[in-house]
């Protein structure tokens, strides 16, 4: 047995949930200004990114997911930001990879540079791999994203991800009503015939900045709907307590999708997930309108233990339940950025 896998072990918080996931963002800066993310109005030339010395170091980091695997912690995503902007990644990789008690280590990215880094990425140990991608269509990823980087670049990320044998592939997709619901159908028959896992994210409410309106979102039983007019999808039940997705597959048994209903399905109740930001701030959900700094007491000489009792009283007082309060009609607050904390 693990430490941590003890019933009664890893810190239960109000509502009974245990922490399983850690998402950890390695920076705050992106090369995309995606409209639903970092809208370039906000995050343009005057927007003051955190300065290098702010940044967790990957021997923080590493040291910090060491102490949360007794805590619960078994499945570990690196996000940002853009998470390939931080130079070297592939030595966290490697750090990460190193320690027992990690089932599940991988990377959210927007593809733009993986070309290059699938290989020394896979090679230092990881395993797996999500790459966001909103649309085949140029015009339309433009519109998107905001910046001139071609579909090709991307779907040229995801062949290298391929070779270096990181599987299986996931391809996130925020679907934005007006702007590219028409790319449901090509996306689904292209990702499809690849293999891959496409997962359709509803359009969120993340952080302040992105003038987010219900009536954009494009529901699941929509896209689901969509998708299955022309190939026939089935319901497939959740494979762990805490999938956020809910999955489909297609009738013919060529593969399968996911959705992200956080707006039409709040999952909150299975939410097992923890978050950690670049500069070293824990956030115990995705709408937090504050973090618990762990860099300070870090960097202050805190041994392992006081750091984990931390980590413990903050999830034992947690009960968040955003998407919940939001479905009810009742959610407010100032809320962190998503390309702080990483989705
Ligand atoms: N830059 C990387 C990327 O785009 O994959 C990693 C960070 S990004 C914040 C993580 C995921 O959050 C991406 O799949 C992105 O599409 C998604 N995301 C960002 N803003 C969102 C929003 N407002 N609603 C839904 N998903 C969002
Ligand atoms: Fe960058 Fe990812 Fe946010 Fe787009 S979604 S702006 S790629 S962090
Ligand atoms: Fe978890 Fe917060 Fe999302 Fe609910 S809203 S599922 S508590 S991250």
């Amino acid at each position: 047995m693990r430490p941590g896998d003890a019933a009664g072990l890893p810190v239960a918080d109000r509502f009974g949930r245990r922490i399983h996931d850690l998402r950890v963002s390695v920076t705050d800066r992106c090369n995309f200004r995606c409209t639903y993310c970092m809208p370039r109005e906000v995050f343009g030339p005057g927007f003051r990114f955190l300065p290098r010395a702010e940044l967790l170091t990957f021997e923080e980091i590493t040291r910090l997911v060491a102490l949360l695997i007794p805590e619960g912690v078994r499945k570990v995503r690196l996000t940002g930001g853009e998470p390939l902007l931080r130079r070297d990644l592939d030595r966290l990789v490697a750090q990460l990879a190193g320690l027992e008690g990690i089932d599940d280590l991988t990377l959210t990215t927007n593809g733009s540079l993986l070309e290059r880094h699938a290989a020394p990425l896979a090679a230092a140990g990881l395993r797996r791999i999500t790459v966001s991608l909103d649309s085949l269509d140029d015009a339309v990823f433009a519109r998107l994203n905001d910046v001139a980087v071609p579909v090709a670049t991307v779907l040229a990320g995801i062949a290298a991800a391929e070779r270096a044998g990181l599987a299986p592939i996931k391809v996130n997709m925020v679907v934005r009503r007006g702007v590219n619901e028409e790319s449901i159908l090509p996306m689904a028959r292209h990702f499809r015939e690849r293999g891959h896992i496409l997962r359709f994210i509803e359009y969120m409410d993340v952080g302040t900045t992105n003038g987010w309106r219900l009536d954009e979102v494009v529901p699941m039983e929509e896209i689901v709907a969509r998708i299955d007019a022309e190939l026939p999808l089935e319901p497939v039940p959740a494979a762990y307590l805490g999938e956020v997705a809910g999955r489909f597959r297609y009738r013919d048994g060529s593969g399968e999708i996911g959705v992200i209903a956080s707006v039409t399905r709040p999952f909150c109740g299975d939410c097992t997930r923890l978050r950690l930001t670049a500069e070293g701030e824990l956030y115990t959900c995705l709408f937090g309108g504050t973090g618990h700094d762990l860099r300070g007491p870090l960097r202050a000489g805190e041994d392992d233990a006081a750091l984990r009792a931390r980590v413990r009283a903050i999830w034992a007082a947690r009960e968040d339940r955003y998407s919940e309060l939001r479905a009810a009609g009742v959610a407010t607050g100032p809320r962190v950025e998503m390309s702080q904390i990483g989705g």
